[in-house]
Formats: structure tokens, C-alpha cells, sequence
């Protein structure tokens, strides 16, 4: 037994066993109950109508901006700080993305970015919680509103989390959730697709299964919209669905999803309690009028270090035994970005910036208070290496 901390390690309990093994025996391993119990959890946690499971959060998206009718030649405002699926999604429909730099201290797109950014050419905006934080998603949908663009809210980092009294899942015309390991909840692999809107629901509903006729969807053909005919194809769809193995563990997931926010908020607090004070790093801000559902908790070195510094303190760290990753590289200096469409240093000033200091912290439920101060006194040697080199 080695004492290494993993950056993120998911939280599964008997219960959960229990309920996949139950799965199954039930002999139903695809298309049922379970699938239908979690998509109803789901959607009315996030207080949408409609909840269609996925194989991914990437696949939720890519599905998301075909329901909204983005298509080859489009434009599609994403932010440059975020996950590369946030921007992988508008690659997949043909559409061109439109990278938008990110605020500093929200590390989120600026409203008032996002519209200078809309061209006679935008057909969508992929609005994205980073780290789990809403602040400015309320904006970004107003500005939405106002142009009738319409948003694709990527909230796979924010499941559980609200500003005000708006919950994330609500703030673009469809949202995505995702259950990758590391999230608040998660399926193993897999997403939710969430929305008030009837008509991309069934589409949804359609696309993720091969393309065959689904409930509410208006759009087939008489003959193939008998439901049942497995082998009536009305558009081109795709293999997105998720198992009924991955449904169950969710169903579960989701019952426990307020004590696994409440044990993540406690990890944060503890982090912030005891690194606070501490010249050399910049902690996570978030407004008043913010429930974080924390997704990772990621520090930043302060202006006087360099990525190569930040590099060396992520590989120290790992050497001994504490995970820790450098979310996220700009996803335009991403290599197809680069390639595909020429983008360089420089391009994107603040996610450069933020992305060359950032320090993603080992982070899940059930860590422990002296894991976590193993972590931080770690971090603490290595800073004053550093700093001591140099003074
Ligand atoms: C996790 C995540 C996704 C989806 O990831 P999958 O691994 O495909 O489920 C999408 N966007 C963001 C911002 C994410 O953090």
C-alpha cells in the first residue's frame, strides 16, 4: 500500500455496487428502467423538462449543437480557457469556432466579450461553467436572449451549483452534464443532455439512437415514426446511448449527489483555510451570490513565476506521490488549433496567462484532512525552493 494521493478519486459505496450488479441480473442491459429514472433525476435537479442520457459529455454536446442546427460554415463562440471539448463539439458539425479570452479572476468568458465576438455568421454560443464557478452565465444568456443566438451551456464541471437562484442546467436553451470520473457525480463514462425544449429533446432523443423515431419527434416520416421499428433510420444518427450498467450507477450517484457536494465544499474550505495568506498563490474567488459545486480545486502561482517554475512544482509534487495537473492549456494552442487555423502565443493573452500558473490540487470527497495537509506542506517546500533560489 503506497500513501500517494490521486488528483481525483471517484466516491462509490455498496449502494452503487449493489445496483449495477442488480442491473445486471435483470438481464436488461441497454434501453430501460434505469436509463429513465436516471434522465428524470438529472433533469429535475437542473429544473428542465427533458433529460436525455449520453455515452459522454463530449457526445452530449456534439448532439446539443446539431439540435440547435449548427451547421457546415457556422460560427460558434466558445471560450479559449475551458476543456477541449468545449470546442471539439463545433469541429464535429463542420462549424468554426470563435474563441473568446477568458476574465481573469472568474477565469469564465466576459459578457461583453462574447458580443463583440457575434458576426452575421454565429449560430451559437457554448457558455461554460469552468471549475464548476456560474459567475457571468446570467449575462452571457442575456446577451443570447438579446441576439437570438442561441446558447449551449457546457456544464459538465458545474452539476449541483447555482447563482442566485438560477441553477446551472439553466442558463443556455440546452445543457450538458458530464460524468467523466472526476465530476460531482459520475457514471463511469457518460453525460445528460438537458432542455425545456420538446422539439430538440426528441431530436436528441433520435440522434443518440442510430437516428430512429423517438417520442415527441415530428420530424419523421409516418412509416419509420411507428415506434418499435428498430431498423427505420430517419436522419443520420449515432451510437451515443448510455448502458443501463452506467444508468444505475447514476440513479445512485444522484441520491447521493447534496452529501458528495457538501463533503467537496468541505475539501475546498479546508484548502482555502490553509493556504490563505500565502504570498505566492492566488486562491479561487467566488462572489456572494455563488453555491459552488466544486468540480477541482486549482490554485494559481502569483505573476512572478513561469510556467517552467509552475511545471517543476506539478512534476515535484507527482514525485511525491501527490497528484496534481495544469488545467487547462488554451485549447486554440491546442495542436489541431494551431494547425487548423494558425493561432500562436500571444493570441490569447489572459488564458495564457492563467493557463502557464495553474495548479489542479488533489480534490474529491474523501480525502482526508491529513492527505490534505500532506498536499499543502508539499507545495509549501517546493515553493520555498524556489523562492529561496531566488531571493
Ligand atoms: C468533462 C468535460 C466535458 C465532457 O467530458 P467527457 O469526458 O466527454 O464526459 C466537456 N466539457 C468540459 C468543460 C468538461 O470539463
Amino acid at each position: 500500500m503506497t500513501d500517494s494521493i490521486p488528483l481525483s478519486h471517484p466516491d462509490i459505496t455498496d449502494a452503487e455496487i449493489r445496483a449495477v450488479v442488480a442491473t445486471l441480473k435483470s438481464g436488461r442491459l441497454s434501453i430501460g428502467p434505469q436509463l429513465e429514472e436516471f434522465e428524470r433525476l438529472v433533469a429535475k435537479r437542473a429544473g428542465r423538462a427533458h433529460g436525455i442520457g449520453v455515452n459522454s459529455g463530449t457526445s452530449g454536446l456534439h448532439l446539443g449543437l446539431l439540435a440547435l442546427g449548427v451547421r457546415p460554415g457556422d460560427e460558434v463562440i466558445t471560450p479559449a480557457f475551458s476543456f477541449v471539448a468545449s470546442a471539439n463539439c463545433i469541429e464535429y458539425v463542420g462549424a468554426k469556432p470563435v474563441f473568446v479570452d477568458c476574465d481573469p479572476r472568474t477565469l469564465n468568458m466576459r459578457a461583453e466579450d462574447v458580443e463583440a465576438a457575434i458576426t452575421d455568421r454565429t449560430r451559437a454560443i457554448v457558455g461554460v461553467e469552468v471549475f464548476g464557478n456560474p459567475t457571468g452565465m446570467m449575462e452571457l444568456a442575456k446577451i443570447s436572449t438579446k441576439h437570438e443566438i442561441p446558447m449551449l451551456e457546457d456544464a459538465c464541471e458545474g452539476l449541483g451549483g447555482r447563482q442566485g437562484n438560477e441553477r446551472i442546467g439553466r442558463f443556455g436553451r440546452v445543457a450538458v452534464f458530464g460524468f467523466y470520473p472526476n465530476k460531482q457525480i459520475t457514471t463511469g463514462e457518460g453525460g445528460m443532455i438537458v432542455t425545456d425544449d420538446d422539439r430538440v429533446a426528441a431530436l436528441c432523443r433520435s440522434l443518440r439512437n442510430q437516428g430512429r423515431a423517438a417520442p415527441g419527434d415530428t420530424e419523421s416520416d409516418e412509416a419509420g415514426a411507428e415506434l418499435g421499428s428498430w431498423l427505420m433510420h430517419q436522419r443520420l444518427g449515432y451510437n451515443y446511448r448510455m448502458s443501463e450498467l452506467n444508468a444505475a450507477l447514476g440513479v445512485v450517484q444522484m441520491k447521493r449527489l447534496d452529501k458528495l457536494i457538501e463533503a467537496r465544499q468541505s475539501v475546498a474550505q479546508q484548502y482555502m483555510r490553509r493556504l490563505m495568506g500565502n504570498p505566492h498563490i492566488i486562491l479561487p474567488t467566488i462572489d456572494a451570490d455563488v453555491f459552488m459545486s466544486w468540480f477541482v480545486y486549482v490554485i494559481r502561482l502569483s505573476d512572478r513565476f513561469t510556467a517552467e517554475d509552475r511545471d517543476w512544482i506539478i512534476d515535484g509534487l507527482r514525485r511525491h506521490d501527490v497528484g496534481a495537473s495544469n488545467y487547462f492549456p488554451p485549447i486554440p494552442l491546442q495542436l489541431h488549433y494551431r494547425l487548423k487555423y494558425g493561432y500562436d502565443i500571444g493570441d490569447f493573452p489572459v488564458a495564457e496567462s492563467v493557463g502557464q500558473r495553474t495548479i489542479a490540487l488533489p480534490f474529491f470527497p474523501t480525502i482526508t484532512e491529513r492527505e490534505i495537509d500532506l498536499v499543502c506542506q508539499t507545495l509549501e517546500v517546493m515553493l520555498k525552493r524556489l523562492t529561496f533560489a531566488r531571493d
